[in-house]
């Protein structure tokens, strides 16, 4: 029997493993597995966490060597600030969170959280620290109970309500033919672009990571469901010391970041807070001023002069 079980268990962890990893890879980001397989190096340890501190260190990357992505991206998050990171499209916001969370590996430099190298580290102790809310959720074809627990498998009935309560998903869900037990996902009840993030948020509660990641949705949400959204990840997911990471598409919703990252050609064009950056009248002022005359309907917050 011991013989029996202990490759039964063996497995089934590396199971769980490789489909957590792979669901996370191509279902999350739509993305190809290309990579060979991340191997954790004989003398990995799980990664030590103390606040969460991230640094990205003359880090250069490509997924195409023709087409360089970042030269020398070099910038440091500290433990518990908000930031956001904006930018042209294309500029790599979206790669930043791919290479923190080892999807992608850097061709040279090094990203650091809390003093250690996330290459040095066992891989699943660092995903285990981050959690993603991204652009697009995608759902799984079973009910709501699953999809949001999803975040932590191990999460019970209770854990999963509470989390989905929190994300004020809840009201909707009761009000579904079946509550929880609705089917969703691909052929079964639509859900809308809102809904859909504030189910990512109820996942992210269950699974309550030190590092978030927030890849705001460029069209999905409309404003009002997007203020309200924020408001919602404000006063759930950030009210404790948390380092949060908003990769944004609109400059609206970074205006209180403890830092502001402008990337462009390869690296860091300029940072600092909103108001820094906008006395600084550089590419993000730039940016600020075009988006507001593109939002001219919507109200968007005072400009700082
Ligand atoms: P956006 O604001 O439009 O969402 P972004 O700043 O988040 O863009 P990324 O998604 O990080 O940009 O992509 C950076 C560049 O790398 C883009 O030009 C994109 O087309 C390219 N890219 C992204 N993923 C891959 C991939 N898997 N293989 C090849 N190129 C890719």
């Amino acid at each position: 029997v011991f013989q029996l079980s202990m490759p039964l268990n063996f497995l089934g962890t590396i199971y769980r493993e490789v489909r957590q990893s792979l669901l996370d890879m191509e279902v999350l980001f739509n993305l190809q597995v290309e990579n060979p397989p991340i191997k954790d190096p004989p003398d990995a340890k799980p990664l030590a966490l103390s606040g969460a501190k991230i640094s990205f260190e003359n880090v250069a990357f490509a997924y195409h060597p023709s087409r360089p992505i970042f030269h020398d991206l070099t910038f440091t998050i500290p433990a518990g600030k908000k930031i956001a990171i904006v930018g042209p499209s294309g500029c790599g916001k979206s790669t930043v969170f791919r290479l923190l969370y080892r999807f992608y590996e850097p061709s040279s430099g090094r990203i650091l959280v809390d003093g250690q190298d996330i290459s040095r580290v066992q891989l699943a102790s660092l995903r285990s620290a981050v959690g993603v809310v991204p652009q697009d959720t995608p759902l799984f074809h079973a009910d709501i109970m699953h999809n949001v627990r999803y975040g932590r498998l191990d999460a019970s009935d209770e854990e999963v309500i509470a989390a989905a309560k929190k994300a004020h998903v809840h009201e909707t869900i009761v009000k579904l033919p079946h509550g929880y037990a609705t089917t969703v996902g691909e052929r079964g009840l639509m859900v809308s672009g809102g809904e859909k993030q504030r189910l990512a948020v109820a996942r992210v509660l269950l699974k309550d990571p030190p590092i978030l990641f927030f890849d705001e949705a460029t069209s999905a949400l409309d404003a009002q469901t997007e203020s309200e959204l924020m408001k919602n990840i404000n006063a759930t997911l950030l009210n404790h010391a948390r380092t949060s990471i908003f990769i944004a598409h609109r400059l609206r919703t970074v205006v209180e970041a403890d830092l502001i990252i402008v990337l462009k050609d390869g690296g860091v064009f300029e940072q600092g807070t909103h108001e820094e950056l906008m006395l600084a009248r550089g590419l993000y002022y730039l940016m600020w001023q075009e988006q507001q005359a593109a939002d001219v309907s919507e109200s968007p917050p005072a400009v700082v002069e």
